[in-house]
């Protein structure tokens, strides 16, 4: 190669046209998950309005705009009525999320309906499983994850995405969903999922913060890398068809170092703390909330993910 003055970089950065000729990541809607939130009653959130919580009848109506907008997959997060020591509401077959994908199925069947398999927005004690003393029992609650994923998947889920971090939960769903007949819908592992200060916003939304101690027993140390390719091999293993990284912008490296190691589909969680602290410094007149959020999402895709889960999804329809 030869350099300076033959060789200038500056040339093709003269014009946005010639910008976007040589232009290496781009984004398009198609890679992009909503999460939304459904509760027995809906609320929005003035502040941060991706974190607002939906009804069933209101979901519906939120996809319709979706849809509208381009958006064709979304991610359901549900918070029941009543909580208990077992989580039921996650496995019961009348449930929150259960009602809202009979909706979604029947009155938006085009949407890809996704589903977040957990126990902590359904438990009492707000941790990720069943509890034996103050820890949670693994392999008691893969039983419990099972049912969740195989109800979910009755109800119409396209593809079911456990974020609980339990050991063997994958192979466990994998097996239940075969058994019921449904070997034909993928899991989404959130394979790598840290034990991370950002995702305060979500946990307020989903009313589902550990009423004590925290989730480091079972959630990944953020200082690890190594670890998580491990978490992705053995997801691999047990039959996941597609990895995830969560959170995303402090773990770029790992969605990387993950793309590197494996061929499978990639999808990274783009979480709460990583929009609401940007929605928090536009709001201040820091920043300018479009074009840090662009920034941020081309980053994540840079790393290498194929799929961003992102609040800014429905925002991002509009931009782009
Ligand atoms: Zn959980």
């Amino acid at each position: 190669m030869s350099s300076f003055p033959v060789t200038r970089l500056r040339r093709f950065r003269r014009t946005s046209g010639l910008r976007g000729l040589v232009r290496e990541t781009r984004l398009s809607l198609d890679d992009f998950v909503m999460p939304l939130f459904v509760g027995p009653e809906a609320f929005a959130n003035d502040e941060l309005p991706a974190l607002g919580r939906h009804s069933v009848e209101s979901v519906v109506e939120e996809a319709d705009e979706l849809q509208r907008l381009g958006v064709q997959t979304v991610i359901l997060f549900g918070i029941p009525a009543e909580k208990d020591a077992e989580g039921s509401g996650a496995y019961d077959d009348d449930g929150v999320v259960q009602h809202a994908l009979r909706a979604l199925r029947e009155r938006r069947p085009g949407m890809t309906l996704l589903t977040d398999v957990c126990l902590c927005e359904y438990t009492s004690h707000g941790h990720c499983g069943v509890l034996h003393g103050d820890d949670v029992d693994n392999d008691e609650t893969l039983k419990l994850l099972a049912r969740t994923a195989v109800s979910h998947v009755e109800a119409g889920a396209d593809a079911v995405a456990p974020s609980d971090m339990m050991d063997g939960r994958v192979a466990a769903i994998r097996a239940a969903l075969d058994d019921e007949g449904h070997e034909s819908t993928p899991i989404l592992a959130y394979s790598a999922k840290y034990a991370s200060a950002f995702y305060g916003p979500f946990r307020e939304a989903a009313e589902s913060a550990p009423a004590f101690g925290d989730r480091r027993g079972y959630q990944m140390d953020p200082a690890n890398v190594r670890e998580a390719l491990r978490e992705c091999e053995l997801d691999l293993e047990e039959g996941a068809d597609m990895l995830m990284v969560k959170p995303a912008l402090p773990c770029l490296d790992v969605i990387r170092a993950v793309r590197e190691e494996f061929d499978a589909p990639l999808a990274a969680y783009n979480v709460s703390g990583e929009y609401a602290m940007l929605k928090a410094a536009a709001a201040k007149g820091w920043m300018d909330e479009r074009q840090a959020a662009v920034e941020s999402l081309t980053a994540i895709k840079r790393a290498g993910a194929d799929v961003v889960v992102s609040y800014w999804t429905k925002e991002l329809a509009r931009w782009l």
